[in-house]
Protein backbone atom coordinates (compact mmCIF):
# COMPACT_ATOMS: atom_id res chain seq x y z
CA UNK A 1 0.00 0.00 0.00
CA UNK A 2 2.59 2.68 0.88
CA UNK A 3 5.50 1.25 -1.50
CA UNK A 4 6.63 3.96 -3.63
CA UNK A 5 6.26 3.45 -7.15
CA UNK A 6 9.61 4.40 -8.59
CA UNK A 7 11.37 2.37 -6.00
CA UNK A 8 9.61 -0.73 -7.22
CA UNK A 9 10.36 -0.29 -11.01
CA UNK A 10 14.01 0.03 -9.73
CA UNK A 11 13.73 -2.72 -7.43
CA UNK A 12 12.14 -4.56 -10.15
CA UNK A 13 14.50 -3.90 -12.77
CA UNK A 14 17.17 -5.19 -10.62
CA UNK A 15 15.55 -8.14 -10.28
CA UNK A 16 15.55 -8.99 -14.30
CA UNK A 17 18.79 -10.88 -14.89
CA UNK A 18 20.68 -9.07 -18.02
CA UNK A 19 20.44 -10.57 -20.94
CA UNK A 20 17.19 -12.72 -19.87
CA UNK A 21 13.17 -12.38 -21.15
CA UNK A 22 14.17 -9.26 -22.94
CA UNK A 23 11.02 -9.70 -23.86
CA UNK A 24 9.26 -9.83 -20.58
CA UNK A 25 11.01 -6.78 -19.50
CA UNK A 26 9.59 -4.64 -22.89
CA UNK A 27 6.53 -6.03 -22.72
CA UNK A 28 5.82 -6.11 -18.83
CA UNK A 29 1.86 -7.41 -18.84
CA UNK A 30 2.96 -10.20 -21.27
CA UNK A 31 1.54 -13.37 -20.34
CA UNK A 32 4.64 -15.80 -18.63
CA UNK A 33 4.41 -19.33 -19.66
CA UNK A 34 5.61 -21.67 -17.11
CA UNK A 35 5.63 -25.97 -17.08
CA UNK A 36 2.92 -27.38 -15.31
CA UNK A 37 3.55 -30.37 -13.53
CA UNK A 38 2.93 -32.37 -16.11
CA UNK A 39 5.76 -30.69 -18.05
CA UNK A 40 3.20 -28.96 -20.29
CA UNK A 41 3.38 -25.21 -20.75
CA UNK A 42 0.35 -23.54 -19.61
CA UNK A 43 0.03 -19.66 -19.60
CA UNK A 44 -0.38 -17.95 -16.34
CA UNK A 45 -3.50 -16.30 -16.45
CA UNK A 46 -3.51 -12.84 -15.21
CA UNK A 47 -7.03 -11.50 -14.46
CA UNK A 48 -9.93 -14.00 -13.63
CA UNK A 49 -13.30 -11.67 -14.61
CA UNK A 50 -15.80 -13.43 -12.50
CA UNK A 51 -19.09 -13.01 -14.16
CA UNK A 52 -21.80 -12.15 -11.34
CA UNK A 53 -24.90 -14.48 -11.88
CA UNK A 54 -26.54 -15.89 -14.29
CA UNK A 55 -28.81 -18.48 -15.89
CA UNK A 56 -31.96 -18.73 -13.33
CA UNK A 57 -30.03 -16.43 -11.07
CA UNK A 58 -30.94 -13.12 -12.81
CA UNK A 59 -29.37 -10.79 -9.90
CA UNK A 60 -30.67 -7.27 -9.69
CA UNK A 61 -33.33 -6.85 -11.78
CA UNK A 62 -35.50 -3.47 -13.23
CA UNK A 63 -38.68 -4.44 -15.05
CA UNK A 64 -37.00 -7.01 -17.45
CA UNK A 65 -33.46 -5.22 -17.28
CA UNK A 66 -31.30 -7.62 -15.60
CA UNK A 67 -28.34 -7.80 -14.07
CA UNK A 68 -26.98 -10.69 -15.06
CA UNK A 69 -27.00 -9.71 -18.68
CA UNK A 70 -24.96 -6.33 -17.55
CA UNK A 71 -22.39 -7.89 -15.94
CA UNK A 72 -21.85 -10.45 -19.28
CA UNK A 73 -21.69 -7.70 -21.41
CA UNK A 74 -19.52 -5.81 -19.52
CA UNK A 75 -17.40 -8.72 -19.02
CA UNK A 76 -17.02 -9.35 -22.69
CA UNK A 77 -16.09 -5.44 -23.24
CA UNK A 78 -13.00 -5.86 -20.63
CA UNK A 79 -11.83 -9.26 -21.76
CA UNK A 80 -11.60 -7.80 -24.84
CA UNK A 81 -9.43 -4.97 -23.50
CA UNK A 82 -7.06 -6.99 -21.71
CA UNK A 83 -5.97 -8.89 -23.98
CA UNK A 84 -5.67 -6.69 -26.40
CA UNK A 85 -3.61 -4.48 -24.01
CA UNK A 86 -1.41 -7.64 -23.04
CA UNK A 87 -2.93 -8.70 -19.98
CA UNK A 88 -3.68 -12.44 -20.14
CA UNK A 89 -7.30 -12.83 -18.90
CA UNK A 90 -9.82 -15.12 -18.74
CA UNK A 91 -13.79 -15.03 -17.83
CA UNK A 92 -15.46 -17.84 -15.47
CA UNK A 93 -18.87 -17.54 -17.88
CA UNK A 94 -19.43 -16.59 -21.49
CA UNK A 95 -22.92 -16.98 -21.89
CA UNK A 96 -25.87 -17.26 -19.63
CA UNK A 97 -26.21 -20.01 -17.76
CA UNK A 98 -25.86 -20.61 -13.76
CA UNK A 99 -22.20 -21.65 -12.87
CA UNK A 100 -23.71 -24.19 -10.44
CA UNK A 101 -24.96 -26.34 -13.19
CA UNK A 102 -20.98 -27.14 -13.54
CA UNK A 103 -20.49 -27.75 -10.04
CA UNK A 104 -20.79 -31.43 -9.55
CA UNK A 105 -18.27 -32.01 -6.78
CA UNK A 106 -20.39 -30.96 -4.56
CA UNK A 107 -23.37 -32.41 -2.41
CA UNK A 108 -24.97 -28.95 -0.93
CA UNK A 109 -28.20 -28.72 -2.21
CA UNK A 110 -28.62 -24.71 -1.91
CA UNK A 111 -27.56 -23.49 -6.17
CA UNK A 112 -26.14 -20.51 -4.08
CA UNK A 113 -23.77 -22.32 -2.27
CA UNK A 114 -22.93 -24.67 -5.44
CA UNK A 115 -22.17 -21.19 -7.93
CA UNK A 116 -20.04 -19.90 -5.05
CA UNK A 117 -18.19 -22.52 -4.65
CA UNK A 118 -17.78 -22.97 -7.92
CA UNK A 119 -16.84 -19.47 -8.59
CA UNK A 120 -14.05 -20.58 -5.52
CA UNK A 121 -13.45 -23.64 -7.22
CA UNK A 122 -12.27 -21.90 -10.58
CA UNK A 123 -10.06 -19.53 -8.62
CA UNK A 124 -7.90 -22.95 -7.07
CA UNK A 125 -7.47 -24.46 -10.40
CA UNK A 126 -6.82 -21.29 -12.77
CA UNK A 127 -3.17 -19.92 -12.36
CA UNK A 128 -3.64 -16.07 -11.49
CA UNK A 129 -2.80 -13.19 -10.16
CA UNK A 130 -6.18 -12.00 -9.13
CA UNK A 131 -10.24 -11.61 -9.47
CA UNK A 132 -12.40 -9.39 -10.63
CA UNK A 133 -16.21 -9.81 -9.87
CA UNK A 134 -18.82 -7.58 -12.08
CA UNK A 135 -22.20 -6.81 -10.65
CA UNK A 136 -24.55 -4.47 -10.07
CA UNK A 137 -26.15 -2.60 -7.17
CA UNK A 138 -29.42 -2.43 -6.35
CA UNK A 139 -31.16 -0.42 -3.62
CA UNK A 140 -34.89 0.52 -2.96
CA UNK A 141 -33.96 4.32 -2.20
CA UNK A 142 -33.85 5.27 -5.79
CA UNK A 143 -31.61 8.16 -5.54
CA UNK A 144 -28.64 5.84 -4.93
CA UNK A 145 -25.64 5.79 -7.50
CA UNK A 146 -22.23 5.58 -8.74
CA UNK A 147 -19.74 2.65 -8.74
CA UNK A 148 -18.69 0.91 -5.55
CA UNK A 149 -15.76 -1.70 -5.48
CA UNK A 150 -15.68 -4.06 -2.01
CA UNK A 151 -11.96 -5.41 -1.44
CA UNK A 152 -10.81 -7.75 0.99
CA UNK A 153 -8.81 -7.12 4.47
CA UNK A 154 -5.36 -7.54 2.50
CA UNK A 155 -3.26 -4.12 0.88
CA UNK A 156 -3.09 -5.61 -2.22
CA UNK A 157 -7.17 -6.17 -2.61
CA UNK A 158 -7.57 -2.40 -0.98
CA UNK A 159 -4.78 -1.31 -3.60
CA UNK A 160 -6.67 -2.50 -6.87
CA UNK A 161 -10.11 -1.30 -5.28
CA UNK A 162 -8.90 1.94 -5.01
CA UNK A 163 -7.19 1.62 -8.55
CA UNK A 164 -10.48 0.70 -9.76
CA UNK A 165 -12.89 3.00 -8.12
CA UNK A 166 -10.90 5.99 -8.72
CA UNK A 167 -10.74 4.97 -12.66
CA UNK A 168 -14.43 4.72 -12.24
CA UNK A 169 -15.17 7.89 -10.54
CA UNK A 170 -13.23 9.58 -13.37
CA UNK A 171 -15.72 7.60 -15.56
CA UNK A 172 -18.60 8.49 -13.82
CA UNK A 173 -17.97 11.98 -12.55
CA UNK A 174 -18.35 10.48 -8.76
CA UNK A 175 -16.60 10.63 -6.04
CA UNK A 176 -17.13 7.59 -3.87
CA UNK A 177 -14.22 5.59 -2.03
CA UNK A 178 -13.99 1.77 -2.07
CA UNK A 179 -15.19 -0.54 0.82
CA UNK A 180 -14.28 -3.82 2.85
CA UNK A 181 -16.32 -6.53 2.01
CA UNK A 182 -16.15 -8.87 4.63
CA UNK A 183 -19.52 -10.78 4.49
CA UNK A 184 -19.21 -11.84 0.55
CA UNK A 185 -17.79 -15.21 0.47
CA UNK A 186 -15.89 -14.90 -2.69
CA UNK A 187 -14.12 -11.59 -0.73
CA UNK A 188 -13.62 -13.94 2.01
CA UNK A 189 -12.60 -17.50 0.64
CA UNK A 190 -10.42 -16.43 -2.36
CA UNK A 191 -6.66 -16.04 -2.10
CA UNK A 192 -5.58 -14.25 -4.77
CA UNK A 193 -6.03 -10.76 -4.10
CA UNK A 194 -9.87 -9.77 -5.05
CA UNK A 195 -12.73 -7.17 -5.47
CA UNK A 196 -16.21 -6.91 -6.36
CA UNK A 197 -16.95 -4.05 -8.79
CA UNK A 198 -20.62 -2.91 -8.33
CA UNK A 199 -20.78 -0.89 -11.40
CA UNK A 200 -23.62 1.44 -10.74
CA UNK A 201 -27.16 1.15 -9.71
CA UNK A 202 -29.74 -0.48 -11.27
CA UNK A 203 -32.90 0.88 -9.13
CA UNK A 204 -31.24 4.31 -10.07
CA UNK A 205 -32.50 6.65 -13.02
CA UNK A 206 -29.19 8.05 -13.94
CA UNK A 207 -27.08 4.75 -13.70
CA UNK A 208 -29.68 2.81 -16.00
CA UNK A 209 -28.81 4.52 -18.98
CA UNK A 210 -25.40 4.37 -18.56
CA UNK A 211 -25.38 -0.05 -17.59
CA UNK A 212 -27.14 -1.03 -20.62
CA UNK A 213 -25.72 1.84 -23.31
CA UNK A 214 -23.14 -0.57 -25.30
CA UNK A 215 -21.24 2.87 -25.49
CA UNK A 216 -21.24 3.54 -21.83
CA UNK A 217 -20.61 -0.26 -20.83
CA UNK A 218 -17.10 0.00 -23.20
CA UNK A 219 -16.03 3.30 -20.89
CA UNK A 220 -17.04 1.19 -17.68
CA UNK A 221 -15.04 -1.76 -19.08
CA UNK A 222 -11.98 0.41 -20.21
CA UNK A 223 -12.27 2.11 -16.88
CA UNK A 224 -11.91 -0.88 -15.18
CA UNK A 225 -9.08 -1.92 -17.07
CA UNK A 226 -7.45 1.28 -16.40
CA UNK A 227 -7.45 0.40 -12.43
CA UNK A 228 -6.33 -2.94 -12.95
CA UNK A 229 -3.23 -1.46 -15.41
CA UNK A 230 -2.69 1.40 -12.54
CA UNK A 231 -2.80 -1.35 -9.71
CA UNK A 232 -0.51 -3.77 -11.72
CA UNK A 233 1.96 -0.85 -12.44
CA UNK A 234 1.90 -0.13 -8.57
CA UNK A 235 2.05 -3.27 -7.08
CA UNK A 236 4.77 -5.38 -9.44
ZN1 LIG B 1 -24.78 -9.14 -8.16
Amino acid sequence: MHRFPFACLIAALLLIPIGSRPAAAAMPFQPVISESEHGWALPNTVVIIDVGHGGIDGGASYGDMLEKDINLAVAQKLYAILRAQGIAAVMNRTSDYALSEDNRWQLSRSRHRKDLSQRRQLTEEIDSELLVSLHVNSAKNKSKYGPLVLHQTSGESALLAFCIQDALNRQQNTGFLPREGKPFYLLRRVQQPSVIVEMGFISSERDRGMLTDPAKQQEIAEAVALGIRQYKWIAR
